[in-house]
C-alpha cells in the first residue's frame, strides 16, 4: 500500500490475536514495528522473529498500557528504538463480561482502563512527536459492540464507545497537523478474547453475519493498513466497521 514502506508503527497488544495480525501486516508493507505486549513475552518475541525472518525490523517492548507511566515509558523506548512513531495502533484490549447488577467495580475499572484509558495514555505520549513531525496515523481498534451495545458487556461497550468519541474529538484537534485519527470496529473474530463464548452464541453471530463467516485478524489488519496508508490521507474521524455486515443486524 502507498506510503507505508519505511514508516515506524507502534501496535499495542501485538503479542496475540488481532494486534499480532496488524503487526505482521504492517511489517509486510515495509513498516518497522514496535510489538507491545503486557504478559505474553514469548508470543511477542515470536512475532518479532517472524517479522525478522521475512526481512523486516521489529522490537518487542513490555508495558501495561493501562498505566500512564508505563505508557510513557513504552513511547520513550519506541522512540529510542526507531527514532520516530508514524503509526500508532491502539489495539490492546480485554473483557470481563457480567450483567451490570453483578459486575464488580474492579472489572469495570480493569476494562475501562485497559481499553479506553490506554488510548489516552499511549496517544498522549506519542502525540507530541507526531505534531512536531507533522505526520501521524492513529488507528483505534474499537468494536461493533461500541456501536450496538451487548447485554453483559456494559463495561466493554462503554470503553469501545468511548474510543469512538475519543477518535472523533482527537481527529478534530490534530487534523491541521497532518495527523489522521480513525477507528476500526471489528465484528466477531475468533481469538483468545472470544474463546469463552458459548458455541451456540458463535453460531448465532455467524448466522446473523451477512457474509456468513467469522472475521480473521488478517481482515482487520487489511483495514488498518489501508487507514495507515497514503490512500487514506483524506479520511479522518471515521469508524470503519469490518464485521461482514453484522452490525447492520443489531
Ligand atoms: P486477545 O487475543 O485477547 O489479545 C489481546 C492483546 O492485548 C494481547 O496481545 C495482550 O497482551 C494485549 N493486552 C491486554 N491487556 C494489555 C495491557 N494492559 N497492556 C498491554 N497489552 C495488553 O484479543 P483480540 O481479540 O486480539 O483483541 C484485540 C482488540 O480487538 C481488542 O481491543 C478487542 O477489544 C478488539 N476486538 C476484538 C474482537 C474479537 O472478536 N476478537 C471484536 C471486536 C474488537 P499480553 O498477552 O502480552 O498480555
Amino acid at each position: 500500500m502507498r506510503g507505508l514502506a519505511g514508516k515506524i508503527a507502534l501496535v499495542t497488544g501485538a503479542s496475540r490475536g488481532i494486534g499480532r495480525g496488524i503487526a505482521l501486516r504492517l511489517a509486510e508493507e515495509g513498516c518497522k514495528v514496535v510489538v507491545n505486549y503486557n504478559r505474553s513475552a514469548d508470543a511477542a518475541q515470536e512475532v518479532v522473529e517472524q517479522i525478522k525472518a521475512q526481512g523486516g525490523e521489529a522490537v518487542a517492548i513490555q508495558a501495561d498500557v493501562s498505566d500512564y507511566k508505563e505508557a510513557q515509558r513504552l513511547v520513550k523506548e519506541a522512540l529510542q528504538a526507531f527514532g520516530r512513531i508514524d503509526i500508532l495502533v491502539n489495539n490492546a484490549g480485554t473483557t470481563r463480561d457480567q450483567l451490570l447488577l453483578m459486575m464488580k467495580e474492579s472489572d469495570w475499572d480493569l476494562v475501562i482502563n485497559t481499553n479506553l484509558k490506554s488510548c489516552y495514555n499511549v496517544t498522549k505520549a506519542a502525540l507530541r512527536s507526531m505534531m512536531k513531525q507533522r505526520y501521524g496515523r492513529i488507528i483505534n481498534i474499537t468494536s461493533v459492540v461500541g456501536l450496538a451495545g451487548q447485554a453483559g458487556q456494559s463495561n466493554y461497550a462503554a470503553s469501545k464507545a468511548g474510543m469512538i468519541g475519543f477518535t472523533k474529538s482527537l481527529a478534530k484537534e490534530v487534523g491541521p497537523r497532518n495527523i489522521t485519527v480513525n477507528a476500526v470496529a471489528p465484528g466477531y473474530v475468533p481469538t483468545d478474547l472470544t474463546t469463552y463464548l458459548p458455541e451456540e452464541l458463535i453460531k448465532e453471530m455467524i448466522q446473523l453475519t451477512p457474509v456468513r463467516r467469522a472475521g480473521t485478524p488478517e481482515d482487520i489488519a487489511a483495514a488498518v493498513a489501508f487507514l495507515a496508508s497514503d490512500d487514506a490521507s483524506f479520511i479522518t474521524g471515521h469508524v470503519l466497521t469490518v464485521d461482514g455486515g453484522l452490525v447492520m443486524q443489531s
